[in-house]
């Protein structure tokens, strides 16, 4: 028996095919185009980075609980952002780093890591991933679940994401996974030009738009891609209040 035949008998489990058939409805259902995207949500064990109650339902079209009242957004939704973020049209690094693909040579800022999920994805998008969590105990447990999986190109810190991350500025893209009343104007200014921001917002604390801002020699464009609902922005330049 060749190598060939060997791997096709190897038995697969269950969260492999549940991932196969979650990426045939991205693309199929949702329209998602991207192949990279797709194939990034391929690879990423999402049961890995969901409670060990809620294992069994880490493949299904909706967002889940994770510790500290917080989510892990919809497949759908972090596919969506993620081709909004454009890191396709970046410049590519050569092929075999990483995951065997060539990467975008793109900084790209995360605020709201949460459960690491979103920041796993860009990994494999991408060269380097700052991501931050306001809450110490999703940051520390992030950093331990994308450690154990490998993989190495994702800063966690744990502080106000609405202020962005001035020090490690400007950013090819960033994506905020929290909602906010208004854009952190911070987030803007450190934006490259050309660079795309992806973020929720409205002032409904159930109910937001999903807007994409792109930075322009002189000003910004701004687009709508529909309804959405997040778990809220807490921080200086978003909500002020949990509640
Ligand atoms: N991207 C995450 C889902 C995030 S849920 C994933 O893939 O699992 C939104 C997260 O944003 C929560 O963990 C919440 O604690 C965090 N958050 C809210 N306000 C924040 C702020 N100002 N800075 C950083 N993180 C924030």
């Amino acid at each position: 028996m060749n190598n060939a035949a060997l791997y096709s008998q190897r038995p697969r489990d269950e969260f492999e095919i549940l991932r196969e058939k979650m990426v045939a409805y991205l693309r199929e259902h949702y329209g998602i185009k991207d192949e990279r995207v797709l194939e990034a949500m391929q690879k990423v064990p999402r049961e890995k980075f969901v409670p060990e109650a809620l294992k069994s339902q880490a493949y299904k079209d909706n967002a889940l609980p994770i510790a500290a009242n917080q989510t892990i957004s919809q497949p759908f939704i972090v596919a969506k952002m993620t081709e909004l973020l454009e890191l396709s049209y970046d410049a590519f690094e050569s092929p075999g780093s990483f995951v065997g693909r060539p990467k975008s040579r793109s900084r790209v800022l995360e605020v709201g890591t949460g459960s690491g999920y979103q920041a796993a994805i860009l990994a494999h998008l991408t060269r380097m991933v700052y991501s931050i969590e306001r809450i110490p105990q999703l940051a520390h447990e992030a950093r331990k679940r994308l450690e154990s999986l490998g993989i190495r190109n994702v800063v966690i810190k744990c502080s106000d994401g609405s202020l962005g991350w001035e020090i490690q500025a400007p950013f090819d893209a960033i994506i905020v996974t929290a909602a906010s009343p208004k854009i952190p104007t911070p987030l803007l200014s450190q934006l490259k030009i050309g660079g795309r921001l992806v973020i929720p917002v409205g002032e409904d604390r159930n109910c937001q738009r999903l807007i994409r801002i792109t930075k322009k020699e002189s000003g910004f464009s701004v687009e709508d891609f529909g309804a959405c609902s997040f778990v809220p922005l807490i921080g200086e330049h978003g909500w002020k209040q949990v509640q």
